[in-house]
């Protein structure tokens, strides 16, 4: 009889504790991504993959310090982003790509989920930090969307830092370039690996002529504690672009969205299939119209349409919930997570 009762005792304990696991929900989540391509374990030495996940740590505590202290989502990720656009490492702010004429053009958006209001920028140059930019249009112009020239005016107005084009010159991404333009092969992708076969251990760092191995568009989604979404992305495009193109990275709904009422997404890929999938706003537009979960909804998009297209590349998303969903069909993505639940976890390949 007592054995019988505390068995039933410790069925409804160990029950309980179980539901309470499943219903409790993070006050607070944040995930990044530094690119998306064909990034496999033989392509990176030890060193640099130090470096890389010692980067992505930093992004990570850096925007999780302000949501921990209750602060917002717009902060965290503003924050986050631009810890890897100071790095050269990403191909954002200093460790940009190469346009075919042997410039760096920046591009940028940023979206609150609970007003919806948006900002971003196109083909700016010595922009220090574009996420910063991006987020002066949406905070302090009548705009959502500023390019070129009009927009650095602009970024002059509001004091927003310049660097020149020393700065943003790295020798990895310079070699990227010159490679693009001997193998005149035309504009090469983060995620491109199309001499995959070929690359000698850690060409990624020891053979910047080697340009076929690029990633590192970067970009941020969180939910803060009051329960309000905001996603961000930066980007030097495509090495060997043409001077003007202009991928995902600053359309809002392709490359960034967030809406309080659904999800938060930040892409990185293949921008010539991700806008015409409008893909960050399609994984939401998904969960709201169709009730999808999150994970649902981001696979449909990049493991289903995407992989239909033939667009690589992959996303970061959290949801209203602090569900998050990392997928990409690519062989590696560089991202980072952390809740008020989980510790920070960065990872790199596909297990
Ligand atoms: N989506 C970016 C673009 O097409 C590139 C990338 O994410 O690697 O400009």
């Amino acid at each position: 009889m007592w054995l019988r009762t505390s068995l039933i005792l410790t069925l409804f304990l160990t029950l309980g504790a179980c539901m309470k696991e499943e219903t409790q929900k993070p006050e607070y989540t944040l995930v990044i991504h530094g690119g998306a391509g064909t990034i496999t374990r033989d392509k990176l030495t030890p060193e640099k993959e130090a470096e890389i996940r010692g980067e992505l740590n930093a992004a990570l505590a850096a925007g999780e310090a302000i949501l921990k202290d209750g602060g917002t989502a717009l902060d965290a990720i503003t924050a986050a982003i631009q810890v890897m656009e100071n790095s050269p490492n990403f191909n954002a702010g200093r460790g940009a790509v190469f346009t075919a004429e042997g410039k760096n053009e920046l591009d940028s958006s940023i979206m609150d989920g609970r007003t919806l209001d948006a900002g971003a920028v196109s083909g700016v140059k010595n922009i220090k930090n574009p996420i910063l930019l991006a987020r002066a249009v949406m905070e302090k112009s009548p705009h959502v969307m500023m390019m070129g020239t009009g927009a650095e005016k602009f970024a002059a107005t509001q004091g927003i830092e310049t660097a020149d084009d020393a700065y943003f010159h790295t020798d990895y991404r310079w070699g990227q370039y010159e490679d693009a333009k001997t193998k005149k092969n035309g504009p090469l992708l983060d995620h491109d690996g199309k001499a995959e076969e070929e690359a000698p251990k850690g060409a990624m760092n020891d053979d910047p002529l080697n340009g076929d191995y690029k990633f590192g568009t970067v970009g941020a989604v969180a939910l803060d504690k009051q329960g309000s979404l905001a996603a961000g992305t930066s980007t030097g495009g495509m090495t060997y672009k043409m001077h003007g193109r202009v991928g995902d990275s600053p359309i809002i709904g392709a490359g960034t969205y967030a809406n309080n009422k659904s999800c938060a997404v930040s892409a990185t890929g293949h921008g010539e299939f991700f806008i015409r999938a409008t893909v960050a706003r399609n994984v939401c537009a998904l969960m709201e119209y169709s009730g999808k979960s999150l994970q649902q909804a981001a696979d449909r998009i990049v493991m289903q349409e995407l992989v239909e297209m033939g667009g690589d590349g992959g996303i970061i998303a959290v949801d209203k919930d602090g569900n998050y969903a990392m997928p990409f069909n690519t062989a590696g993505m560089f991202r980072g997570h952390v809740t008020s639940l989980e510790a920070a976890k960065v990872g790199i390949y596909k297990d």
